[in-house]
């Protein structure tokens, strides 16, 4: 518990702090931006020297989007969950995820056949997948394999380590897994810290995963990380499955089955 109080407090005192330094920032880039494009549009289309206002219009455009990002973690997000069934949030941005990987890489989308409905914003989910898919490209640089699954499963109370808490009862997974470089456990230890990254600078911020972190546990889910050097990477999401009539009944053979054995 100490452990993971100690993690939100970082979060939140990183959370503030960048959200102030961005909110700053963003005055500057204004500025850079606005008399960028006003001496861009006074310069004559064959002048030599638009090229290098058009490098500080890109560079100041690739700012503006970092803190963006930056200001969206220091806030404090609302979020809106509706009962949704996690396979039609997975169906709805499946095309888009394709896209943000590179041929070599084989995706490959499983999906459980029974709805999985949980209590989330479909918006949200779609950020996680997004962040965790883009991870999943960037370990594997000669291509591989990615698998995006869902499944569910009954979690009893031993299920429940020091990084998984939760309560007992059925939740929804989903998994999204790669065969790429993986994480030593020096690593794995660091990867939810917001600025840890280990790529290089301008591909990586090292706020993805501290984002998924945050919005999983908005959701009263939590994750799990498999990975070995070399074989590649697993992450796992849990989120409560909302209490249908079906998933009761399930509940009562998967006990009486328990009972049985
Ligand atoms: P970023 O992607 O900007 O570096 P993240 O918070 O998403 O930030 O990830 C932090 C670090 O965790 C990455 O730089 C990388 O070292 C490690 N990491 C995350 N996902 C994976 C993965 N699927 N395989 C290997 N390493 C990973």
């Amino acid at each position: 518990l100490a452990e993971e109080l100690r993690h939100a407090q970082k979060m939140e005192a990183i959370g503030t702090l960048a959200g102030g330094v961005a909110h700053d920032f963003n005055n500057i880039l204004t500025a850079i931006v606005g008399f960028g494009t006003l001496l861009q549009r006074s310069l004559k289309n064959d002048n030599p020297y638009r090229i290098y206002v058009e490098q500080i219009l890109s560079a100041a455009d690739r700012a503006t989007n970092l803190v963006k990002r930056l200001l969206a973690f220091g806030r404090k997000q609302v979020i809106s969950p509706h009962p949704t069934n996690l396979n039609d949030i997975v169906k709805g941005i499946e095309k888009l995820l394709h896209r943000l990987v590179s041929e070599d890489i084989t995706f490959v989308t499983s999906l459980s056949r029974e709805p999985l409905v949980c209590h989330v914003d479909a918006g949200q989910i779609d950020q996680i997948l997004m962040n965790l898919v883009t991870n999943a490209r960037d370990a594997m640089p000669d291509g591989g394999t990615l698998t995006v699954t869902t499944g569910s499963d009954f979690l009893e109370e031993d299920f429940f380590g020091p990084l998984e808490k939760g309560k007992t009862g059925y939740y929804a997974i989903l998994t999204i897994a790669d065969s790429g470089t993986g994480m030593d456990g020096e690593t794995q230890e660091r990867i939810f810290d917001p600025f840890f990254t280990t790529k290089e600078v301008g591909k990586g911020t090292g706020l993805g995963l501290s984002m998924v972190y945050g919005i999983v546990k908005q959701h009263d889910g939590f994750i799990t990380v498999d990975s070995e050097p070399g074989k590649g990477t697993a992450v796992r999401i849990y989120l409560p499955i909302v209490a249908t009539k079906e998933t009761a009944e399930r509940h009562e053979t998967a006990i009486a089955a328990q009972g049985n054995q």
